[in-house]
């Protein structure tokens, strides 16, 4: 494997699955998090890594040239998950979503180029092919992103893969399908449903809910983030899905059965803006590597309610006020 591995973001949701993932692996010499702490970090979702020896928490921005070359000539394996993710913030901020997902990565690619980094997983999503009526998009398809957030995650992934060509970076991209789990913040649709119904309070769902996505457990997404990071062929992309696909009125009603709520407690909405109407993506390339998602959804999905139930302290400062709550709800995603 790597000696010392360099998780971008990891202070966020994913990317503390995959430390607590790559600790438990025991096969890295380091592991180190740089993470801002915007709002959507928390040192909390790395609870159990600072016990590790070989483990280390450094603060910062990954748009500071100086800290970026500084900690990426520290590592050989870099797995980039920092990034503004959430799609509704991009309509009012999409400026920082160029800054952090585009330049940032950039800047990364830059150090990861200068330091001789054998390994270099930018982290990406199903958002950037658009969306897909029918059928499934599959890593050659073209990228028709709708939203700033997406077409933010498509210019760092053609960038990524230019470091790739241009330089000779050994960069692979993964893709991944809307991920859920404990600690995603509650600004996603399936914490920020559940946290509302278990205080008592109403969700909103935009037009009738026939949004259709699928849901991929977040430690399936890091387990194929590590077969790519061990696996993967530099210059490919992967698409890493396999969940579940529901539409989001299916979504809705499996959230209200396991908080013990029902339809009364929805309300139905205007659409948002440029809501795509399907994602679905063709998973056949890293099943070849040995990905093998095995999270059941309904489990996954009880156990992810449990969690928010058994930690109020972690959410409940987060929950915006009530008649808002519900609006960003959607499909925003990371
Ligand atoms: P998240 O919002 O929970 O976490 C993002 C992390 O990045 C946070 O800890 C934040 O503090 C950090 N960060 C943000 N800007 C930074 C900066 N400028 N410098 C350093 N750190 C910064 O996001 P997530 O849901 O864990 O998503 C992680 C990655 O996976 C993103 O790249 C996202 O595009 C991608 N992705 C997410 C999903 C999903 O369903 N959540 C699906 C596919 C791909």
């Amino acid at each position: 494997m790597w000696n010392n591995v360099l998780v971008t973001g990891g202070a966020g949701f994913i990317g503390s699955h995959f430390v607590t993932r790559l600790l438990a692996a025991g096969e890295v010499g380091r592991v180190t998090v740089l993470d801002a702490l915007t709002y959507a970090g928390s040192i909390h979702n790395l609870g159990e890594a600072f016990l590790a020896p070989h483990f280390r928490f450094v603060h910062g921005d990954i748009t500071d040239h100086a800290l970026v070359d500084a900690v990426v000539g520290e590592h050989d394996a870099v797995v980039h998950f920092a990034a503004e993710s959430h799609v509704d913030r991009s309509f009012s901020a999409a400026g920082r979503f160029v800054s952090t997902n585009v330049a940032g990565t950039q800047i990364l690619l830059d150090a990861a180029m200068r330091h001789g980094v054998r390994r270099f997983v930018h982290v990406s999503t199903d958002e950037v092919y658009g969306p897909v009526p029918t059928g499934v998009a599959s890593e050659d398809d073209p990228l028709r992103p709708t939203v700033p957030y997406a077409a933010s995650k498509a210019a760092s992934d053609l960038m990524a893969l230019s470091y790739h060509r241009t330089f000779g970076v050994p960069v692979c991209v993964t893709r991944s399908a809307n991920n859920y789990g404990p600690r995603q913040h509650p600004e996603k649709i399936i914490p920020l449903f559940v946290t509302r119904l278990l205080k008592g309070h109403p969700v909103t769902l935009h037009g009738r809910g026939e949004h259709v996505r699928h849901w991929l457990h977040v430690t399936d997404h890091c387990q194929g983030i590590e077969v790519v990071l061990r696996e993967g062929v530099p210059g490919e992309i992967y698409n890493i899905g396999g969940g579940t696909e529901l539409t989001n009125r299916e979504l809705t009603e499996r959230i209200l059965r396991a908080c013990d709520a029902d339809w009364g407690a929805v309300e139905f909405v205007e659409d948002r803006r440029c809501n795509d109407l399907r994602y679905a993506m063709d998973c056949t390339k890293i099943t070849r590597l040995g990905y093998r998602p095995v999270r059941e959804f309904a489990d996954g999905l009880a156990e992810t309610v449990e969690w928010y139930r058994a930690h109020p302290d972690r959410w409940a400062p987060l929950l915006r006020a009530p008649q808002t709550a519900g609006a960003p709800a959607g499909e925003g995603k990371g």
